[in-house]
C-alpha cells in the first residue's frame, strides 16, 4: 500500500518557504523531492505499434541524441524483442542483470551494461532510425524507464564508447582546440551554461545557458513533445510484513474488491501471536517474497466482506513505523481522552488555550539524518489531516533545528575505534554540570564540535571559580557604590542578562557561556580589589548558569537567598535587562550633596550638555531627593558630562 505523497509534492516544497527550520534540512528535502521541469517527448517504433514516452529536463540538446535506453525491468521489454531474433541473449541478459542488482555489489552506473534489442526508435527531430538498447542504469520507476541519449550525458557517453553506438555532439565549447576534442569525442561535454549549440538551425550559434525555455516552447511547437513537471519524490510505500506495527485496516473480497474496513470497526489491533518473526529472507531486489507473520493467522485475517457479507481476507501486512511517527506530536496533547486521537476542530481541545500553546510545535530539535524521512512525512501527514479538516495548521513545526555532530579528538567516534566517550567516568571525575556546560561550550550547536580532555577540565576549573566567588560572597550584602567600577559591573551585568537571553533563544549556547566566563571575570576582578561585592550580581550569575549547571547553580542560590523555606533557583523568574544601562554614547552622572555621593544617572552625551535637564533628573533620583528634602540650595556646580553637586546649607 501506497500513500500518495507525490500529490503534496509541490506543497511540501513552497511550504518551505515558510518554516523557519535548519538550511540543510530545508535542501536536503528540496533535492528529495527535486523537481524539474523538462519535456516529454514521444516516438513510435519502427513496425510496432508502440510509442516511447520519455522525459527529458535537459532539452537544449535534444538533437544530439542517437539512442535510447530502456530499463531492464520494463514490462514493454518482452513485447519489444517478438521476433527481433534477439529474444534470447535479451532475456539471458535481464535475468543477469537483475542478479547482480540483487547483490549490490556492482556499480550499475558507473560500469553500464547493456544489450540492443533489435528495434529501432523513429527520432523525427533529425529523421533518423535510432536504436534501442537495454542498459542497466535505466530504472524503471523513474521517469517512463526510457530514457533518451546523448553524447552530452556523461553516462550515455561511457555507455555509447563502450559499446560502439555512434555519438553526434551538438553543443561545443567557445574555444576551437577544446571543440575540437568535443568533436572528436575525446570527452563528455555537458551542462555548460556558455556552450555554442550547432544544431538545430534555429537556436544555431546561441548558447546552452539561455536557450532552455526557447528549445521547449519550439519541441511543443514542432509536436515532438510538450512541457512536464517531473519530481524525484516517489510515492510512500506503508506496507510493512512485520509484526510490530498496526494493521493495514483494508479488507479483500473475490467479489467485491479490496473494501476499508467500516470506521466503526476501527481499529484493528494487532492480535497477539508467538511466531511474530517474518518468514522469508528480505533481499532488496531478489524478488523473493516475504510472507507477513500475520498471513499465518487465519483467526486474524479470515473475516466477512463489510459490503456483500461474503467470506473475506484481512490484510496482512503493517503500516510502517514512520507513519506513527509522523503524528505522534499531536497525541501528547489529547491522552486525557479515548475517544479521539488528537485535538480535533470543535473539540474541547481544539479550542482551548492549552492547543494553541503547543501546537503546532513551535521548537523541534533532531538529528539531520530525519531530513527526508520522520520530518517530511511529518509534514506530509499534517497537510493532509489539514485539508481533512481534523486539525485547523497544516505546517507540525514551525522551528526546527539539527543539532551537530560530537568528534573527539577530531575523529569520528565509532564503537571499533574505541574512541567512544562515556559521559559516567566524566561525570563521576568532573560532575555532570561541568560535562553538561562543556557539551554546550564545545562549539555552535547546530555544528557540534571536538570533545577533548584539555577543554573539559577548562570548563572545570570555570565552574570552581564560579563556586568559590559566589560561596566567599554569600553574606555581603553592602553597597559598593562608590567604587570606581561599580557603574562599569552594573552595566556589564546588563549587558550580560541581554546577550545571555538572545542567545539561548538562537540555541546559541557556546557563546551565551563564553558571555557568562566574561562576565564572572568582571566580578571576580572587582571583588579581588575591593573584597567586597553586592549579591544581586552574583545571583544574576547563577541565574543565568542555571541551565547550564543546573545542580552548582541550586546550590549557590540556597547559600544567597538564605531562606526558611526552599525555593528552587528553576522556578525563580529569569533576570530582566535595564535598557537604560545599554544606551549607546551614554555618560554617568554622579550626583553629589555638598561632596557626598548620593546617587547617579545615565544620559546621552547630547542630554549631558544640558545643565537644566541634569538638574531635573537628578532630582528624581530618590536618594537625591530625600537628601534635598526641605533643604535650601544654595548653589549647584555642573561639570559637564560629570557630576552635578549640589551645596546646601
Ligand atoms: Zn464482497
Amino acid at each position: 500500500w501506497f500513500f500518495r505523497i507525490t500529490k503534496y509534492a509541490d506543497r511540501l516544497l513552497s511550504n518551505l518557504t515558510q518554516i523557519d527550520w535548519s538550511e540543510k534540512v530545508k535542501i536536503a528535502q528540496k533535492q528529495w523531492i527535486r523537481k524539474s521541469e523538462g519535456i516529454n517527448l514521444r516516438f513510435k517504433v519502427k513496425d510496432m505499434d508502440i510509442y516511447f514516452e520519455m522525459f527529458d529536463s535537459v532539452p537544449q540538446t535534444f538533437m544530439a541524441q542517437t539512442f535510447t535506453v530502456i530499463a531492464p525491468e520494463h514490462p514493454m521489454v518482452h513485447e519489444l524483442i517478438k521476433s527481433t531474433g534477439h529474444e534470447k541473449p535479451v532475456i539471458e541478459f535481464i535475468a543477469k542483470i537483475k542478479k547482480k542488482k540483487a547483490t549490490n555489489k556492482y556499480d550499475l552506473e558507473k560500469k553500464p551494461e547493456g544489450i540492443f534489442t533489435g528495434r529501432y526508435l523513429e527520432y523525427t527531430p533529425t529523421g533518423k532510425l535510432i536504436p534501442i538498447w537495454i542498459a542497466s542504469y535505466a530504472i524503471y520507476g523513474y521517469g517512463t524507464g526510457v530514457v533518451n541519449c546523448s553524447a552530452h550525458d556523461e553516462r550515455d557517453f561511457i555507455f555509447a564508447k563502450k559499446y560502439g553506438i555512434p555519438l553526434h555532439p551538438v553543443m561545443f565549447p567557445q574555444d576551437p582546440a577544446e571543440a575540437k576534442k568535443v568533436k572528436n569525442l575525446e570527452y563528455c561535454y555537458h551542462h555548460a551554461e556558455n556552450g555554442v549549440l550547432q544544431e538545430p538551425v534555429e537556436f544555431k550559434g546561441r548558447k546552452w545557458g539561455e536557450v532552455r525555455l526557447g528549445v521547449i516552447e519550439f519541441i511543443g511547437k514542432k509536436g515532438y513533445g510538450e512541457k512536464s513537471v517531473h519530481y524525484h519524490l516517489r510515492d510512500w510505500l506503508i506496507s510493512r510484513q512485520r509484526y510490530w506495527g498496526p494493521p493495514i485496516p483494508m479488507i479483500n473480497c473475490e467479489k467485491c474488491g479490496w473494501q476499508p474496513v467500516p470506521e466503526k470497526d476501527l481499529p484493528v489491533k494487532l492480535p497477539y501471536i508467538e511466531d511474530y518473526k517474518p518468514l522469508g529472507i528480505h533481499s532488496a531486489g531478489s524478488g523473493q517474497a516475504v510472507k507477513a507473520p500475520l498471513a499465518s493467522h487465519p483467526e486474524f485475517y479470515k473475516t466477512k466482506c463489510p459490503k456483500c457479507g461474503g467470506e473475506a481476507k484481512r490484510e496482512t501486512d503493517v503500516s510502517d513505523t514512520f507513519l506513527d511517527s509522523s503524528w505522534y506530536f499531536l497525541r501528547y496533547l489529547a491522552t486525557d481522552w479515548n475517544d479521539i486521537p488528537f485535538p480535533m476542530p470543535k473539540s474541547k481541545i481544539e479550542n482551548s488555550a492549552q492547543r494553541a500553546a503547543w501546537l503546532p510545535v513551535n521548537m523541534y530539535i533532531g538529528g539531520a539524518e530525519h531530513s527526508v524521512l520522520h520530518l517530511l512525512y511529518s509534514r506530509f501527514i499534517t497537510m493532509v489531516l489539514h485539508d481533512l479538516k481534523i486539525i485547523s495548521f497544516e505546517e507540525p513545526f514551525t522551528h526546527f533545528r539539527a543539532h551537530g555532530l560530537i568528534v573527539k579528538n577530531g575523529a569520528k567516534m565509532s564503537k571499533s575505534k574505541g574512541n567512544i566517550v562515556v559521559p559516567d567516568a566524566y561525570v563521576k571525575k568532573f560532575g555532570a554540570d561541568t560535562l553538561r556546560a562543556y557539551l554546550m561550550f564545545m562549539g555552535p550547536f547546530g555544528q557540534g564540535g571536538d570533545f577533548r580532555d584539555t577543554g573539559i577540565e577548562g570548563m572545570y576549573r570555570f565552574v570552581r571559580r564560579v563556586w568559590s566567588l559566589v560561596s566567599s560572597i554569600k553574606y555581603q550584602v553592602s553597597s559598593i557604590e562608590g567604587k570606581d567600577e561599580s557603574l562599569e559591573l552594573e552595566r556589564s551585568m546588563h549587558k550580560t542578562i541581554k546577550s545571555v537571553t538572545e542567545d539561548i533563544k538562537n540555541l546559541s549556547y557556546n557563546t551565551a557561556i563564553a558571555h557568562l566566563m566574561e562576565y564572572h571575570n568582571e566580578l571576580s576582578a572587582f571583588y579581588t580589589k575591593y573584597k567586597i561585592l553586592n549579591t544581586k550580581y552574583c545571583k544574576t550569575l547563577i541565574l543565568l548558569l542555571a541551565p547550564f549547571a543546573p545542580h552548582l547553580s541550586e546550590e549557590l542560590y540556597q547559600l544567597l537567598v538564605n531562606k526558611k523555606e526552599f525555593s528552587s533557583i528553576h522556578l525563580a523568574s529569569w533576570p530582566k535587562f535595564d535598557p537604560k544601562f545599554l544606551i549607546k554614547n551614554e555618560m554617568v552622572i554622579v550626583a553629589q550633596i555638598n561632596g557626598k555621593l548620593r546617587g547617579n544617572i545615565m544620559v546621552d552625551s547630547a542630554t549631558s550638555k544640558n545643565k537644566a535637564k541634569i538638574e531635573e533628573l537628578v532630582r528624581k533620583d530618590g536618594n537625591v531627593a530625600k537628601h534635598l528634602e526641605g533643604k535650601a540650595i544654595k548653589k549647584i556646580i555642573y561639570v559637564e558630562g560629570k557630576v552635578i553637586n549640589f551645596v546646601i546649607a
